[in-house]
């Protein structure tokens, strides 16, 4: 059988043990064909490791308060003046049911990196959702000490999602600047919670100013080398409020031939790639991939390597008010609405819908995938 180099050699990259250098043919293929045998083996493999159940989580986006000066994220404290909001214990909590009653299986409490939500403030609303819901909950809250996320995993947290942008570190100090006495490193927050006991996920977005083939390729071993248990890959969407759309923007972008494009189809490739060096992770079809591609972006996304999607079941009201990027509020419809086009999809595409918590590993007090 040839040798991944053989095969490279013939201008064919493999589709199997994949190496970075097979990624980063990939990644720049062109030709239609070839990259059908791609999209057919990334769904292969995931039809293969983790079957035809598409896993619903509920996103509950419960503050956009917000400390970090992200240069790419328009609820950032660089963003300008916006209005600010921060959800109620009872808010949470109704929003919470709803997901349960939608029939999803895990609630994601995401917002800005936020010392308003103190710890105890969240340990109680996850005993309470534990309690009264039993579904599993993800938290991804930006980067907090360890004392907090142990409360919440004794509180009992299952999940943490914290993408790590990008494994280029130069270019993460520019994108994501330290806070005033402490240096940001995010892998090693993602080691320790998974030490800590939680199932850890991460992710990029594609087409970043100053992401490379090589960065991207590196950023798809990096998933692999550290065996995440989620990975979320989303276009870059620049927000107009934001530094990175600015001047900053022209100072990063690297040469044409080198830079990453931020459209659909590298962060198909991206995601399909993903797949295939991570076979059993959960992957999302994720929102800002729909927001690029609003008619088919999820449809290509749970048809390339996804097995999750995340419909938004925060309250209108906020939803507005959490533009990381714009045309992502989908204000006019309520969370009913948006998770029964989610569950249409799923049919159409002849897949199932997840049951049970759809976690990767048996974290202790949940199962694994259902
Ligand atoms: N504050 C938490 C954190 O930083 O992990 C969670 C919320 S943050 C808004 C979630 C993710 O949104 C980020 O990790 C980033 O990858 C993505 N994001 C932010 N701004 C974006 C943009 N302009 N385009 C695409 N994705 C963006």
């Amino acid at each position: 059988m040839p040798s991944a180099a053989d095969r490279l050699d013939q201008g064919i990259p493999p589709l199997d043990n994949l190496d970075r250098e097979a990624i980063r043919a990939w990644l720049t293929e062109s030709d239609e064909g070839r990259l059908e045998r791609l999209w057919g083996r990334a769904d292969e493999v995931r039809r293969a490791h983790v079957g035809d159940a598409v896993h619903l989580r509920g996103l509950i986006e419960i503050t956009n308060y917000c400390v970090r000066q992200c240069t790419y994220c328009g609820i950032s404290a660089c963003a300008g003046p916006l209005p600010r909001y921060r959800m109620t214990r009872d808010e949470i909590l109704t929003s919470a049911r709803q997901a349960r009653g939608l029939g999803f299986g895990t609630v994601v409490l995401q917002g800005g990196e936020d010392p308003g939500v103190t710890a105890e403030f969240l340990a109680d609303i996850i005993r309470a959702i534990k309690a009264e819901t039993g579904l599993a909950i993800t938290i991804s809250l930006g980067e907090r000490g360890d004392d907090d996320l142990r409360t919440w995993r004794a509180a009992g947290a299952d999940r943490y999602l914290l993408r790590f942008e990008t494994t280029d570190p130069a270019l993460y100090r520019r994108i994501h600047p330290n806070l005033p006495g402490s240096v940001s490193d995010r892998i090693a927050q993602l080691l320790r919670m998974r030490e800590m006991g939680f199932e850890i996920g991460t992710g990029v977005m594609v087409g970043i100013p100053g992401q490379t083939w090589d960065t991207l390729g590196n950023d798809i071993w990096a998933f692999r080398d550290f065996d995440m248990d989620m990975i979320g890959i989303g276009p870059y969407l620049p927000s107009p409020r934001t530094p990175l759309a600015g001047p900053l923007k022209d100072e990063l972008m690297a040469p044409p031939s080198r830079q990453v494009p931020n459209d659909e189809l590298t962060t198909l490739k991206a995601l399909a790639l993903t797949r295939l060096v991570c076979p059993d992770t959960n992957i999302p079809s994720t929102t800002a991939l729909s927001v690029l591609d609003p008619s088919a972006g999820r449809r290509n996304g749970l048809c390339r390597g996804a097995n999750v999607v995340m419909p938004n079941v925060t309250p209108p009201q906020y939803r507005v008010l959490y533009e990381i990027y714009p045309g992502k509020a989908a204000i006019h419809e309520s969370a009913e609405a948006l998770a029964s086009g989610v569950l249409d999809l799923i049919r159409r595409l002849g897949r199932t819908i997840g049951t049970g918590p759809g976690g990767r590993r048996q974290v202790e007090g949940l199962g694994a995938r259902g």
